[in-house]
């Protein structure tokens, strides 16, 4: 991955996440200069990634009357 600090191409390690965000972050950090970098989507708040993971399994075909209503 090419890093703007390095100006090069770097190998970059994922760092513990104090967020929350797991597996699911997305900061990366140099492993030759330290520069924290973001890929991929922006973090996801720890609130909007536990009421995902509290659906039900399988029923992500099922969408909730309120969510519905939200997005009409
Ligand atoms: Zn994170
Ligand atoms: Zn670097």
């Amino acid at each position: 991955m090419y890093c703007s600090t390095c100006d090069d191409e770097r190998a970059f390690e994922q760092p513990p996440c104090p967020d929350g965000h797991g597996g699911e972050c997305p900061e990366r950090v140099c492993t030759e200069c330290g520069a924290a970098v973001f890929v991929g989507a922006p973090p996801v708040a720890p609130a909007l990634v536990a009421a995902r993971e509290a659906a039900p399994p399988g029923g992500a075909g099922i969408i909730p009357r309120q969510v519905k209503r939200a997005v009409a």
